[in-house]
């Protein structure tokens, strides 16, 4: 155990990410790094890894070789010396390798360019063949061996480094010539976009195995980690080949805000580690005199260290290989804080009332549909604590468990949630979730409605349902609220009625809300609805359901939307610790960002009788007082972190 709290010590805390996309007309590459420098700046901040380039987008490697692709105009051996001086200093120097987007071979080998549906290459940042953008590679032919022969090169003329980190690792449902053939000779169907998928991530999966094993046979401490868009579905297959994930959320970015919390959510229950990845820059990557604001990089920082990750801020190095003084003066402070907190954090692990139940099935590389990100919001936004979970998790886990609007239940799923309910485990549905199962719920029929629209009856106001509900005959016993209003028609060209929706005529004889002790069913899909138009009522109804069904581990008092409560169990038994974030992006232009730290005073939150001995505010400027059960925080600059400690 002792020697298990060393390895964790020694885990690196705080990463930069250092870009260094260089096009082969820039000259004078590296002519100003300086080696002493370079260290210097990083270690003024407390830098524990930092990831340097071997082979970036344009498909340049930046240290002398004798393979054809060193940048022409490479002034310094850069990368070995970046290794040398990082060694020389005990910090760790992962290897950045760009797998997707090489122009240099985009160029040498056409034929290596993934094609889309139409016959046309894919490109990313425009599609025409003269809008500046990277050629996306497709990884099912020669191309694997140069990525094989570059791996070898580095360990060869650079040393044994620290790991590597493959970029753009998302192989296309690519249609060329040697991916149709491939896919008939292995009996599939190329014309299939489900097939076509299929067949991609079995491709992506043999590249990984190819490329751990090249690595593991050479170098057995190397971290290993393929970045792109579906490493989040994470399969059987390719799990073995990572050594740890970095969750890669510019939030001012494609991203945006709502990308990491989910994320990690899920991720939190898988075997790895995880790395929290943001950017320096305003915007995204390459934002060269673009600075993050001080207040929006602490959120990013602070809610990553506060889920349990730790933290690469990424950046750009200068062709003159010059690091930029006023992105690592932004830096000093976050990682400050890392620093700090994860001495609390690294050994805790997140507490949860709620599950929200995910299909991870689909064949889409956007993990969350809406339903789960709006129940993440509604659960978020009302302080109750709440995981994100798959078919591979202990339901037991957990006090209710969600399945939002559209989960289907097979016969191992209704077994599953049957078994969850006989021990006392309580379920809340919505629309079309386990329609397939009725039995699990209080309903005895469902079927779909005629109309788009429909109005539910709350309290003899009717808020409209921008998506129709089900009709669901109700169960004997069950309880039956909010009756269902239908409209006089649906909008169309050949009749419709003033602006926008068509107003209740009647009520059809359905309710909303069908409910017994164990489960309720609401027929809306208020979860993609509140995610799609934020109106208040569809988080009121999910919250009377979560209510009804089970009482919270916390009681919140004082808290606005905007704040983000969890609760963490510390390595001791008798203690727990209470994180919050509270800071409020805005819009500008395009970009979302966050200027102002907010200051929270007079937030209660209530332990359900388990008794206060202590707290310990880790935060700088949290003031905490406690009471029996009763925690009272003040003077919360932005988030808090604090250990309470309870009477056994
Ligand atoms: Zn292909």
């Amino acid at each position: 155990m002792a020697l298990l709290r060393h390895l964790i010590m020694l885990r690196p805390v705080n990463h930069v990410h250092l870009d260094f996309h260089t096009s082969e007309q820039i000259d004078d590459i590296g002519k100003d790094f300086d080696a002493l420098e370079f260290i210097n700046t990083l270690k003024t901040i407390d830098v524990d890894s930092v990831t340097t380039f071997a082979k970036c987008h344009h498909g340049n490697l930046y240290y002398y070789t004798d393979l054809p692709e060193q940048h022409p105009f490479l002034e310094k051996n850069l990368l070995l010396e970046q290794y040398q001086i990082t060694q020389a200093n005990n910090i760790q120097m992962p290897v950045y390798i760009s797998v997707g987007f090489d122009e240099r071979q985009a160029y040498e080998h056409p034929e290596w360019i993934a094609i889309d549906t139409s016959g046309r290459q894919i490109k990313e940042f425009g599609d025409q063949p003269f809008d500046s953008g990277w050629h996306w590679l497709c990884l099912n032919n020669g191309y694997q061996q140069k990525i094989v022969e570059v791996i070898n090169d580095v360990i060869q003329r650079i040393g044994a480094v620290d790991g590597f980190f493959f970029d753009i690792v998302t192989q296309p449902e690519c249609c060329c010539p040697n991916c149709k053939k491939a896919m008939l000779a292995a009996g599939m169907d190329p014309t299939a976009a489900s097939e076509r998928y299929r067949f991609a991530r079995q491709v992506e999966a043999n590249f990984k195995e190819l490329v751990y094993q090249t690595i593991r046979s050479q170098l057995p401490q190397a971290t290993v980690f393929f970045n792109g868009l579906v490493w989040q579905h994470l399969t059987e297959l390719s799990i073995p080949n990572y050594t740890h994930l970095e969750v890669e959320s510019l939030a001012s970015g494609i991203w945006g805000y709502e990308h990491y919390p989910l994320l990690i959510k899920y991720l939190q229950n898988g075997p790895l580690d995880t790395i929290a990845m943001t950017a320096r820059f305003h915007k995204s990557w390459a934002d060269f005199g673009g600075y993050k604001n001080p207040a929006a990089l602490e959120y990013e920082v602070v809610r990553s260290i506060l889920s349990g990750s730790t933290i690469s801020i990424g950046d750009q190095l200068h062709p003159n290989g010059k690091l930029d003084n006023k992105a690592y003066e932004l830096m000093a402070a976050p990682f400050t804080l890392v620093k700090k907190y994860w001495q609390t954090t690294r050994t805790s692990r997140d507490v949860c009332d709620i599950a929200i139940y995910l299909d991870n099935r689909y064949e889409d590389s956007n993990l969350f549909s809406a339903a789960v990100a709006g129940a993440a919001k509604i659960m978020q936004e009302s302080h109750l604590l709440y995981d994100i979970i798959d078919a591979s998790a202990d339901l037991s886990n957990y006090k209710l468990v969600i399945f939002p609007d559209h989960i289907h239940a097979d016969e191992n799923l209704a077994a599953k949630i049957a078994a969850y309910k006989a021990v006392g485990g309580k379920i809340l549905a919505s629309y079309q979730s386990l329609n397939e199962s009725t039995h699990l719920l209080p309903l005895a029929d469902i079927k779909p409605s005629n109309f788009e629209q429909d109005y539910v009856d709350i309290s003899a106001t009717h808020y409209i349902c921008y998506q129709a509900g089900m009709l669901a005959s109700p169960a004997l016993g069950a309880d039956c609220q909010h009756p269902i209003w239908e409209p006089y028609f649906n909008r169309s060209y050949r009749h419709f009625s003033s602006h926008f929706q068509t107003p209740e005529k009647a009520a059809n004889g359905y309710f909303d809300w069908l409910a017994d002790d164990a489960s309720v069913y609401l027929a809306h899909a208020y979860f993609s609805l509140y995610y799609r138009n934020g109106n208040h009522i569809y988080k009121e109804c999910v919250q009377q359901a979560v209510r009804q069904l089970i009482t919270p581990t916390l009681a919140v008092v004082g808290l606005p939307t905007t704040a983000a409560l969890g609760l963490r169990q510390a390595a001791q038994a008798e203690a727990c610790i209470i994180t919050l974030t509270n800071y409020v992006p805005l819009k500008k232009g395009d970009v979302y960002t966050i200027e102002d730290i907010p200051v929270l005073h007079d937030v209660q939150i209530s332990f359900n009788d388990r008794t206060i001995r202590g707290v310990d505010v880790v935060d700088a400027q949290t003031q905490a007082t406690f009471d029996g059960d009763q925690l009272q925080l003040d003077n919360i600059h932005g988030h808090a972190l604090v250990t309470v400690f309870f009477n056994s």
